[in-house]
């Protein structure tokens, strides 16, 4: 477990992969960072990579477009993972890790790919809605082209990032919670499970050597963040010092407003639906066929949604 890898990490300027640099670096691991040349003239992408070069990171050029170099980068590390985008560029996502993995069966070396998951289980989603399962049938073809290559993995199924989820009270469309009221997904009562995107970052970073996370799926399930939208709520309500003026969204509802939007908002809907309606995070068990990070790794003190709302008071 104290074994140091090489790890390569892709989409390292996005919301997570700037986590896992910081993750990564911070357990001491030589870290390795793509720097495609699409970025250009992005002077904010420019200065994040030249930070992460000042904390002790290689910059290594690489590029979707060009195979040899996505090789070059590989052969340079043991363990790859990456975070490129889910949310805007979906219908690349599927593309850019399918040309992943074929760079890696190439390269030969690598020990552990990491795909960009970090979300719901894809696996558990076989009956999910359109056209949010686009998600997770896309990221299902990835998996089965890692297993078809015989690349050994982890999948990371990190459940809701708290920034997403516990800033906006779980309300679509919300960021910030209100001091004043909240719309509950149905009766609120539902159950999800919510990370702090560093605790996310530093669970991944911690399963990357581990054998006993190979071939594996991850589940990070901190006991004390799994908490319906209702004990979100009033987790708030308690800093605050004041109740909420709550009101309710029936399940037909938001499915009938669900399908009047547009494409990708029903896409992001659909993931509230199957969390806040029919609690798809936490209706299974965990089986023997996988892990989980917090029983995995004690020593990791995680933030609580009560402390992690702190922050908006
Ligand atoms: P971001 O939207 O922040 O993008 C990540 C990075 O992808 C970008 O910074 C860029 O990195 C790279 N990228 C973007 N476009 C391209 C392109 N055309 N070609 C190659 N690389 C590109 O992603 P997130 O951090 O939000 O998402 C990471 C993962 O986390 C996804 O799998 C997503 O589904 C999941 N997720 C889960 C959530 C949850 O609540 N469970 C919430 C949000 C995301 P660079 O320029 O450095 O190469």
């Amino acid at each position: 477990m104290g074994l140091k890898s090489k790890v390569l990490i892709i989409g390292a300027t996005g919301y997570l992969g700037k986590r896992l640099v910081n993750a990564s670096l911070h357990q001491g691991h030589e870290t390795y960072v793509l720097r495609r040349p699409e970025i250009g003239v992005d002077i904010e992408k420019i200065q994040m990579l030249l930070s992460f070069k000042k904390q002790g990171a290689h910059l290594v050029t690489g590029s979707f477009s060009d195979h040899r170099s996505l090789v070059e980068a590989l052969k340079q590390v043991d363990v790859v993972i990456c975070a490129v985008s889910g949310v805007h560029i979906r219908s690349h996502q599927i593309l850019l890790q399918l040309k992943l993995v074929d760079a890696i069966k190439e390269a030969g070396n690598i020990k552990r790919f990491l795909p960009s998951e970090f979300g719901t289980d894809p696996a558990r989603m076989a009956d999910a809605l359109e056209p949010g399962r686009v998600t997770f049938d896309d990221k299902m073809v990835v998996r089965k082209a890692i297993e078809d290559a015989g690349i050994p993995f982890t999948y990371v199924s990190a459940n809701c990032f708290a920034g997403y989820m516990v800033g906006g009270l779980c309300q679509p469309g919300h960021i910030l919670p209100s001091r004043e009221s909240v719309l509950l997904l149905g009766d609120g009562n539902k159950k999800s499970i919510f990370v702090d995107e560093d605790d996310i970052a530093a669970y991944t970073i911690r399963t990357i050597n581990d054998p006993r996370t190979c071939n594996k799926t991850v589940y990070i399930r901190p006991s004390e963040n799994i908490l319906s939208q209702r004990e979100v709520v009033e987790l708030w309500e308690k800093l605050i010092g004041k109740q909420v003026e709550k009101s309710s969204l029936s399940e037909q509802d938001f499915l009938n407003i669900m399908r009047g939007q547009g494409y990708a908002e029903q896409v992001g809907l659909t993931h509230y639906y199957h969390v806040f309606y029919e609690g798809c995070l936490t209706n299974f068990e965990i089986g023997d066929d996988a892990e989980e990070a917090c029983a995995l790794y004690p020593d990791i003190k995680y933030t609580k949604v009560a402390d992690y709302l702190k922050q908006y008071l």
